[in-house]
């Protein structure tokens, strides 16, 4: 008989991607796939025609918190609250069919959190998957007492001293959730890691060569079984979970470049940037004489419904400046081209860089995107971050640094090792494959 696994992302992009690339790990292993999806940003489910998908009618609650749209900490508070008579619905409709397939476990995101305790009312073993790195899980344990500690909120004259409980971070590394309570944000990290405490163990898109020093450190903190399993992309083909339509002419345009020339600059699906920061972003790139590709996602530009790029922009940068709006990002950074990425290093997008074997130049803005800079420039060395004000003069200056310069040369050597470890990964006998194994064991025991 065969086993489905029930699967339930939160419905951001950084978030879908993982459990899909996930279901489909598990669906070559053999298991039937259940996906779980909100009507906010609902995956389309026709492009995933061997899975099941059951929505979960959230919308009148989604548009209640329209208004929160950019808060995602009060988004997840209210849904976690709010939606929970809606999970359980759907839970115990799955679980009462009569089937062939009896259902082995569900997999929940990090933050979905209440779900946990309904699954093990229900008696459906759960893991957690954590989309972020294994050293968000340490800084969202230790939040909680640093804002009992006073540390946080951060003052300006402290940002830049050091967090000893989180080396290497300094205080303006730890996470930020916008202008969202740090009180608030502190109870919400510690539902989610109690939440984990009663899971049956913890799915982490990371591989041991980055972070086994930061996963046993986690596993003291809370002592079920982990199991690194990333980089997840590299198991499956590219993602076709895409909420906006990618431009593939990207692709074309980059065939015509030169080897390494090209720089690939894209801030994910959230993170947006002021219209001075456009402006001094537009000019910089095009100053630096460096190709680019530049994605300038719908509704980034606060305050701007369309985007209005300076006069004569177009223009100067025909023939070595292609801007599109959504990206192949995985094609885009496997390609022979592209030298950098300018990131605001979500975690997806930072693993995608070092599979590639791609230098960063660093610039986060919220959540762990400061911390994940952090590792990226201080811990495995292979990007330089961009901090400041965005002026047009320093952007032109840290392309240099990485592209033409001998720091350049070193980040990119050390760059080219980080790659060859996260290959080996994957590898049949790698860890990550071997994690695999035994996630697969034992989700097929029970
Ligand atoms: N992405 C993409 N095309 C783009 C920009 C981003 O496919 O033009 C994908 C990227 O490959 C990554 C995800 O969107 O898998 C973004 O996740 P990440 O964790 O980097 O950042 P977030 O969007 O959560 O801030």
């Amino acid at each position: 008989m065969g086993k489905r696994v029930l699967l339930f992302p939160v419905p951001y992009q950084g978030h879908i991607n993982p459990m899909l690339e996930i279901a489909a790990i598990l669906h070559s292993r053999g298991f039937s796939i259940t996906i779980f999806h909100t009507s906010f940003n609902s995956i389309d489910s026709t492009r995933y025609p061997l899975y099941r998908f059951i929505l979960v009618k959230d919308g009148e609650i989604s548009n209640q918190l329209g208004s929160l749209d950019d808060d995602m900490v009060h988004r997840v508070i209210a849904w976690n609250n709010s939606c929970e008579q809606l999970f359980y619905d759907c839970l115990t409709s799955v679980l009462s069919e009569k089937n062939e397939e009896s259902v082995a476990c569900l997999i929940r995101d990090t933050h979905w959190y209440n779900l946990q305790y309904l699954a093990n009312r229900l008696g459906v073993p759960t893991f957690v998957l954590r989309t972020g790195s294994a050293a968000t899980l340490n800084w969202y344990l230790t939040f909680p007492q640093l804002v009992q500690k006073g540390y946080i909120p951060v003052q300006e004259s402290q940002l830049n001293m050091p967090v000893i409980e989180l080396a290497p971070l300094r205080m303006r590394d730890l996470p930020r959730f916008g202008n969202c309570n740090h009180e608030v944000i502190g109870d919400s990290l510690t539902h989610s890691m109690d939440a984990i405490r009663a899971s049956s163990g913890i799915i982490v898109n990371t591989f041991d060569a980055i972070e086994s020093t930061e996963v046993e450190k986690f596993q003291k903190a809370i002592p079920v079984p982990v199991f690194c399993i990333g980089p997840l992309h590299k198991f499956t083909p590219p993602s076709r979970s895409n909420l906006l339509d990618e431009d593939g002419s990207c692709l074309e345009w980059l065939d015509k470049q030169a080897v390494g020339s090209v720089l690939y600059v894209s801030f994910g699906s959230h993170a947006c940037m002021k219209f001075e920061e456009l402006i001094e972003t537009a000019w910089g790139l095009a100053d630096s004489g460096q190709p680019f590709i530049w994605v300038i996602r719908p509704g980034s530009i606060l305050g701007k419904d369309e985007v209005e790029l300076p006069d004569r922009f177009i223009e100067v940068i025909s023939g070595h400046g292609k801007i599109i709006s959504w990206a192949p990002q995985q094609e885009v950074l496997g390609h022979a081209a592209v030298g950098a990425f300018w990131t605001h290093n979500g975690w997806n997008s930072t693993l995608e860089a070092i599979c590639e074997g791609v230098p960063m130049i660093c610039r986060p803005q919220f959540a762990d995107q400061m911390g994940n800079a952090r590792y990226v420039t201080h811990v495995w060395k292979v990007g330089i971050e961009l901090e400041g004000k965005l002026e047009r003069g320093e952007i032109v200056k840290v392309i240099k640094r990485l592209m033409k310069e001998d720091e350049g040369v070193q980040i990119w050597q050390r760059m080219r090792a980080l790659k060859h470890e996260a290959s080996l990964s994957i590898k049949s006998d790698g860890s990550s494959s071997i994690n695999i194994d035994k996630l697969v064991n034992v989700i097929s025991s029970f």
